[in-house]
């Protein structure tokens, strides 16, 4: 039996329902034992068409099963509980990712353990840290509550890297509209900072993703996709969820 993260998250429909599903799920399934779970948040959406606040938790849980066999059977749990009956077949209303399995490392195209964003989601977490906060990230050395920590202080945002000249400008400027009190800088090469999110530019070996939580960006991305993400990830790094108290 190895320890699995399984991060939630939903904004259509009776969500907390739904996550309740999966709990049930979760106990009842002989594949997996000794199930803990985070408290409920509410969040904003990432994202320009999220929609509405999203519910998100965390749950931690023992299973038996390979990290694939993980995923399929959260993606089949994602299909029969998720799909929101409306006129047509409507969107899916429930999203689950495998955050951790243990110490272990998968890096495939359909599966990326440790999730590649739970370092900047403060509904991730948030949630995660009520219940494991000393799970450490086997490549980036830092626990949950580092990663948390590392949010927690002022608003910072860092390039680093072989930013186009004329880039800086633009992705200062988008990231300050959507959060008036965030400090912008150029950071040299070599230094990781203690606090903020870094973004990389990096020209060659897209391959290579390092050893610290940064973002990455490449020649091969535009500046509108760019500025996006960026103030994507900021509003997941610094939008605190809201912990909805237990009914
Ligand atoms: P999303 O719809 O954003 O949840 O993305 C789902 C896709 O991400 C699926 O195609 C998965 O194969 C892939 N994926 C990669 N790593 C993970 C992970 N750790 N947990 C869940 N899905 C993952």
């Amino acid at each position: 039996m190895k320890p699995c993260w399984i991060g939630f998250g939903g904004n259509l429909g009776d969500v907390p329902a739904h996550w309740q599903q999966v709990l049930n799920r979760l106990e009842h399934d002989p594949q997996f034992a000794n199930l803990r779970i985070s408290s409920l948040y509410r969040s904003v959406p990432m994202g320009a068409d999220a929609g509405d606040a999203f519910w998100n938790a965390v749950a931690e849980v023992e299973s038996s099963l390979a990290p694939f066999d993980v995923l399929r059977k959260l993606q089949q749990w994602e299909a029969e509980l998720g799909r929101v009956r409306t006129v047509r077949w409507g969107p899916r209303a429930l999203d689950l990712d495998l955050l951790a399995y243990g110490d272990q490392t998968v890096n495939t195209p359909e599966l990326v353990v440790p999730h590649v964003g739970l370092w900047y989601r403060r509904f991730v977490l948030d949630p995660w840290v009520e219940i494991s906060p000393e799970w450490k990230h086997p490549a980036y050395g830092l626990t949950v509550r580092q990663f948390q920590d590392r949010l927690l202080g002022p608003r910072q945002l860092w390039l680093r890297g072989d930013w186009p000249a004329d880039w800086h400008a633009q992705v200062f400027r988008q990231a300050g509209q959507r959060f008036p009190d965030l400090s912008c800088d150029l950071v040299e090469k070599v230094e990781f900072p203690a606090t903020g999110i870094v973004a990389d530019f990096v020209v060659s070996d897209r391959q290579d993703h390092g050893t610290e939580p940064t973002l990455r960006f490449s020649p091969d991305d535009d500046l509108p996709t760019v500025c996006q993400h960026v103030v994507d990830v900021l509003t997941a790094a610094y939008e605190p969820p809201e912990r909805v108290p237990a009914a």
